[in-house]
């Protein structure tokens, strides 16, 4: 493994290396590859970061969490993304939902829906991509919910969906009033509920971890089913959107570091003209220059997780270093597959895996032309670009 460059506190460095010793106990490399090969969502993995209190992670004890904040968050996610990058992705929408629920569920949501996601006993998918677009989503969703007596009738089709066929509920975003932003309200929707199709498609990356398109066909829930306050649901979802972009970013570092560390590996053991290819200065720079920049990018990271963590605005910060880490974990992924070469095209190896993996971030949750649009307005002084 190589050194960590940034520095934790002694308690984060052990939730670091305790997460890295269950994951290579339970789901090592070979493991995780084949799985990924056979599509198969980790089981095994992900009972092992329930018993390890990582579902709890960024909840107060009180509320049966395990404690912790957006900074512990971001170094599990890291890892993860380092060894197993579907769960990775698997935990990012977890964490997400979880602060949902946490910052406007009530008492009654709290006890039916949180405490069983904490504990590993369920499963959430988050609902708010339609296919006429994720950047402009304002404009592009079409899902509607409508009262009938005390209940609400849900219709429309979500996309790209992670986890729905495979989740026990999902918190949907749907439209419950006319004006564009201030019209729109979360639900909390069983995956069983009658009029609910989850249909997985065939995506080239993340596949560990399913991905669906969604039909909602006049899908009953009652009153109780709203998330946090009637026609907030947009407001509500950006309040999260900062530590959405923080998780995709230390995941994206992870990714970019398990790279950089499985090409050091076959760089020093690789043959050619005699010697490991590891010992021709052209390959040592390569890896030492998307190095550089997945540590400056993770350095942003953490920073923008301590500052988030103590209530400070980061979305100039988070846009940053979300943009960083995609940029940078992308150089890294490319970078080993240049010096894999032919090897690189080896489904058992992890080197095409994190190549594939890493494009999700690029443009998830928040994509690389929005991160630089949000840069331009808020910290360079720029008009709206769009
Ligand atoms: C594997 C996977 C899992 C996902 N999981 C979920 C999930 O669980 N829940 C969920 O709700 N969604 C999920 N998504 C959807 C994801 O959030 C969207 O794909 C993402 O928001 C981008 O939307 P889009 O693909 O429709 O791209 P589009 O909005 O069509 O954008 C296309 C391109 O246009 C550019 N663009 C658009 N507007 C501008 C502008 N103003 N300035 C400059 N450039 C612009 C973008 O940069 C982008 O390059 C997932 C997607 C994938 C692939």
């Amino acid at each position: 493994m190589l050194p960590h460059l940034i520095n934790v506190t002694p308690e984060q460095e052990m939730l670091r290396e305790a997460l890295e010793g269950t994951i290579d106990r339970v789901s090592p490399v070979s493991k995780v590859q084949r799985l990924d090969n056979a599509k198969t969502f980790d089981a095994d993995l992900h009972a092992a970061l329930a018993e390890l209190g990582i579902m709890g992670i960024g909840i107060p004890e009180e509320m049966d969490g395990s404690g912790g904040g957006v900074v512990e968050q971001a170094i599990v996610l890291e890892v993860l993304g380092r060894k197993a990058t579907s769960m990775a992705v698997f935990m990012v929408v977890h964490y997400m939902i979880t602060r949902i629920i946490k910052e406007n569920g009530s008492d009654a949501q709290k006890v039916e829906y949180l405490v069983p996601l904490l504990k590993g006993q369920s499963k959430a998918s988050f609902c708010l991509t339609e296919a006429g677009g994720g950047t402009d989503i304002l404009a592009s969703m079409k899902t509607k919910a409508v009262r009938d007596g005390d209940d609400w009738l849900i219709s429309g089709n979500k996309m790209w969906i992670s986890g729905a066929s495979t989740s026990d509920i999902m918190v949907v975003l749907a439209r419950t009033g006319e004006h564009r932003s201030r019209g729109l309200s979360m639900f909390l929707v069983p995956t069983r509920a009658e009029g609910v199709q989850a249909t997985e498609l065939n995506t080239m990356a993340i596949n560990g971890y399913d991905t669906n398109a969604l039909s909602l066909d006049n899908v009953r829930v009652p009153a109780d089913a709203i998330l946090g306050q009637l026609d907030n649901g947009f407001p509500q979802v950006v309040a999260t959107l900062n530590g959405e972009r923080i998780n995709a970013a230390a995941v994206a570092v992870g990714i970019g570091r398990g790279a950089i560390e499985v090409t050091r590996d076959y760089a020093a053991d690789r043959q050619a003209f005699g010697r490991p290819i590891g010992q021709f200065q052209a390959v040592q720079h390569q890896l030492a220059v998307a190095g550089i920049a997945i540590e400056s990018a993770w350095s942003m990271v953490m920073e923008a997780a301590r500052r988030d963590e103590a209530g400070e605005a980061t979305d100039v910060l988070s846009s940053m270093a979300k943009w960083a880490s995609a940029r940078a974990a992308v150089d890294c992924t490319d970078t080993g597959m240049e010096i894999f070469a032919g090897a690189g095209f080896d489904m058992d190896l992890p080197i095409q895996r994190y190549y594939r993996d890493v494009r999700l971030y690029s443009f998830a949750p928040l994509n690389q032309n929005m991160s630089l649009n949000m840069i331009a307005e808020r910290w360079l002084g720029f008009p709206r670009s769009f």
